[in-house]
C-alpha cells in the first residue's frame, strides 16, 4: 500500500510551518518532506534535515532534468520540492507532509493523479485583516513588494474552495489536532 500524501497549504504568513513542526511532533509516523533551496542555511540549519541547501547552478540542472514536482521563486532564492523524494516516502507507505504554497499543492495533485492519493488542506487564518496585519507587522519592505505580497495574498485566500479540507488556523494546537483527525480518517478510508 502507498501512503498518502498530505499537502498542508495556505497563504503565506497563515502558520503552515508553525503547525507543520507540532504535527511532526505529535506522530512520530509522519514523513515531512525536505525542499531544496538556494538560499543560505540560517544558524542550526542542517542539509537535508530542513532543506537540501543547493547552489544556483544545481538546483538548475535538477529543474532542467524534471526532477521538480514544483518550484517556486521567494526572496530572490528558489525553492523545490524533489519528485523522487516524496514518491520514495509515499512508496514506504507513510503519510507524506508537503508545507507547500497554493500553487505548489494543485500541482502536487496533479502530477501523482491516479497515481498516489494527495490530499490538500488549506489553513486559513482567522480573517484576511489578520494576515495583512501580520504581513505589515513582518517590516522590512517596501511599499512596493507590500503591495506584492498582498495582492499574492489575496489571491491565495481566494483558492481555499478548491482544497479537500479547510482548516482554521485559530489555535495552532487545535488546528493541529483536527489535521490529525483528517490524516486518520483519510488512512482508514484506504
Ligand atoms: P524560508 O526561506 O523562510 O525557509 O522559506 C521561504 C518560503 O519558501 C516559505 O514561504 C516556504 O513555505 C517556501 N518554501 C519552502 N520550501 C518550498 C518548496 O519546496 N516549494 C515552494 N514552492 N515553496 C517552498
Amino acid at each position: 500500500m502507498k501512503g498518502i500524501i498530505f499537502c498542508i497549504s495556505g497563504p503565506s504568513g497563515v502558520g503552515k510551518g508553525t503547525i507543520v513542526n507540532e504535527l511532526m511532533a505529535r506522530d512520530p509516523t509522519l514523513a515531512l518532506s525536505v525542499s531544496c533551496t538556494t538560499r543560505a542555511p540560517r544558524p542550526g540549519e542542517k542539509h537535508g534535515v530542513h532543506y537540501f541547501f543547493l547552489s544556483h547552478e544545481e538546483f538548475r540542472k535538477k529543474l532542467e532534468n524534471g526532477e521538480f514536482l514544483e518550484y517556486d521563486e521567494h526572496f530572490g532564492n528558489f525553492y523545490g520540492t524533489l519528485k523522487a523524494y516524496v514518491t520514495k516516502l509515499a512508496d514506504e507507505d507513510r503519510p507524506v507532509i508537503l508545507e507547500i504554497d497554493v500553487v505548489g499543492a494543485f500541482k502536487a495533485k496533479e502530477y501523482y493523479g491516479s497515481t498516489r492519493r494527495v490530499v490538500n488542506i488549506f489553513i486559513k487564518p482567522p480573517s484576511l485583516e489578520v494576515l495583512e496585519e501580520r504581513l505589515h507587522r513582518r517590516g522590512s519592505e517596501s511599499d512596493e513588494q507590500l503591495v506584492a505580497r498582498r495582492r499574492r495574498v489575496q489571491f491565495e485566500y481566494g483558492q481555499a474552495d478548491k482544497f479537500d479540507y479547510i482548516v482554521l488556523n485559530d489555535e495552532v494546537s487545535r488546528a493541529t489536532e483536527e489535521i490529525l483527525g483528517i490524516i486518520q480518517k483519510e488512512k482508514s478510508k484506504q
